[in-house]
C-alpha cells in the first residue's frame, strides 16, 4: 500500500494504491535493500512534493517521503542482513526515487544508516530529515568555534517549525541561550518548554532594515526561513559569528549586502542534509540521540496516519504545523 502521485492536466492527485513489490524492483532494479517500512514522517520537502511544487519531481507516478525507519527485509549488501533496523534520510529518496509513503522501499544499502543506539524506529523519525539537519546546523556552528557563553544568545529562525523545535531544543541542552522567532504567538509556552529563554515576533525581524547593519545581537543563528528574514539577521551577528543557512521557509531570495562579510567578518554556512556524507551522519545520528530530550522530542511531536498526509502536505506548506509529525505505516 502506497501513496502515489499522479500528474494530471489539473495538477497532481494524490492516490492510495496497492502496487505489485516488483514495481519497486523495476524502479530501482540495482537498489539493493528492500525495507519494510515502520514509520515515515512529514518535512517542509514532502509537503512540496505532495503539490507538485519546485520541480522537485521529474517523473511519476511517484511515491513521496524523503524519510522513513524500517526493518530491512531483504538485502544484497553485505552491510545489512534481514531483521536490521535502519533510518534513510536524504538521498533525494521521496523525490528522484520512490520514498518512505509506502509499506515497503526500495533503496541502495549505501543510503540507509543503522538505526541509532537509544532511538526507536517511532522517535528516529520524530527527528528525521528536520532534525538531523538541525543537528548538522549545530555541528557547523561548533566547528566555526560557537560555545555556550552566558551573556550571548542564539537565534533560531522558523522556531516552532521541524528544524527549529529540534534546534531550540537541542541548544537549549547543550546550554545555549536561545533567543526563538515565530510568528504564531500560541506556541509561545512551547517555545519555552523545549528551552527557549526568548521569544521574538516574526514581524520584528521580517522586513528589511533601512541599515545595512544594526547591533551586534546574536552570537550565532540556525536559519529555517531563509528570505528577508535571513537578510535582517546578517545584519544583526555579532563580530565573527554565523549563520547557518538551513531552510527557505521564508522564501529562497535573500537581500544583503556583503557588509556582514567585510565590516564584520560574519559567516553564512550552508547546510545540506540530502547529500552529507555518511560519517557525518553517523556522527550527527549519535549526537540527537543523546543530546535531544527524548521527553521535549515526545512534547514536539504529534502522531498521524498515510491517509492524514494529503491534508498535513498543505498545511506544512502553510506554517501551520507545530513541531514534527510521525507516520505510522
Ligand atoms: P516547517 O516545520 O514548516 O517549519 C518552518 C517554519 O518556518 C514554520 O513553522 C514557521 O515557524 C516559519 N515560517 C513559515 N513561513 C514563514 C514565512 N513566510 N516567514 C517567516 N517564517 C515562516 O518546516 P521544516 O521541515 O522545519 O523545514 C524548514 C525549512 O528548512 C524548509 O524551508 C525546508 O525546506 C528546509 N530544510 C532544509 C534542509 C537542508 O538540507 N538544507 C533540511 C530540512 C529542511 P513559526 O510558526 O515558528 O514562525
Amino acid at each position: 500500500k502506497a501513496l502515489v502521485l499522479h500528474e494530471r492536466d489539473e495538477g497532481i492527485e494524490q492516490a492510495f494504491e496497492d502496487l505489485d513489490e516488483s514495481r519497486l524492483k523495476e524502479r530501482l532494479p540495482d537498489g539493493d535493500v528492500t525495507v519494510r517500512v515502520q514509520y515515515t514522517t512529514l518535512n517542509y520537502k514532502d509537503g512540496m512534493v505532495l503539490n507538485g511544487l519546485g520541480r522537485l519531481v521529474r517523473s511519476y507516478p511517484h511515491i513521496p517521503g524523503i524519510d522513513f525507519a524500517g526493518e530491512v527485509e531483504e538485502s544484497d549488501n553485505p552491510d545489512y542482513k534481514p531483521g536490521d533496523k535502519v533510518v534513510l534520510t536524504g538521498w533525494r529518496v521521496g523525490e528522484a526515487h520512490w520514498g518512505g509513503y509506502a509499506e515497503k522501499a526500495r533503496v541502495k544499502g549505501k543510503w540507509l544508516v543503522p538505526l541509532p543506539d537509544g532511538l526507536t524506529a517511532q522517535r528516529a523519525m520524530a527527528l528525521g530529515t528536520a532534525g538531523f539537519t538541525a543537528m548538522l546546523a549545530v555541528m557547523a556552528l561548533e566547528e566555526h568555534g560557537l560555545k555556550p557563553a552566558k551573556d550571548e544568545q542564539v537565534l533560531v529562525t522558523g522556531a516552532a517549525g521541524g528544524v527549529g523545535s529540534v534546534a531550540t531544543a537541542v541548544l537549549a541542552n547543550l546550554g545555549y541561550n536561545v533567543a526563538a522567532v515565530t510568528g504564531r504567538a500560541e506556541t509561545h509556552d512551547y517555545l519555552r518548554d523545549l528551552g527557549a529563554t526568548e521569544i521574538i515576533d516574526r514581524a520584528e525581524l521580517n522586513e528589511p532594515s533601512k541599515k545595512p547593519l544594526e547591533a551586534e545581537r546574536w552570537a550565532a543563528c540556525v536559519d529555517a526561513v531563509g528570505g528577508a528574514m535571513l537578510g535582517r539577521v546578517l545584519g544583526q551577528m555579532a563580530y565573527g559569528r554565523a549563520v547557518a543557512a538551513v531552510g527557505l521557509a521564508g522564501g529562497p531570495e535573500v537581500k544583503t549586502t556583503v557588509l556582514p562579510f567585510l565590516l564584520r567578518g560574519v559567516n553564512l554556512l550552508g547546510i545540506d542534509s540530502v547529500m552529507c556524507p555518511t560519517d557525518r551522519r553517523l556522527t550527527a545520528w549519535k549526537r540527537l540521540a543523546k543530546e535531544m530530550p527524548q521527553d521535549k522530542l515526545d512534547e514536539a511531536t504529534q502522531t498521524a496516519k498515510l491517509e492524514d498526509l494529503p491534508r498535513l502536505g498543505k498545511e506544512i506548506l502553510e506554517g501551520k504545523v507545530r513541531g514534527r509529525t510521525v507516520v505510522e505505516v
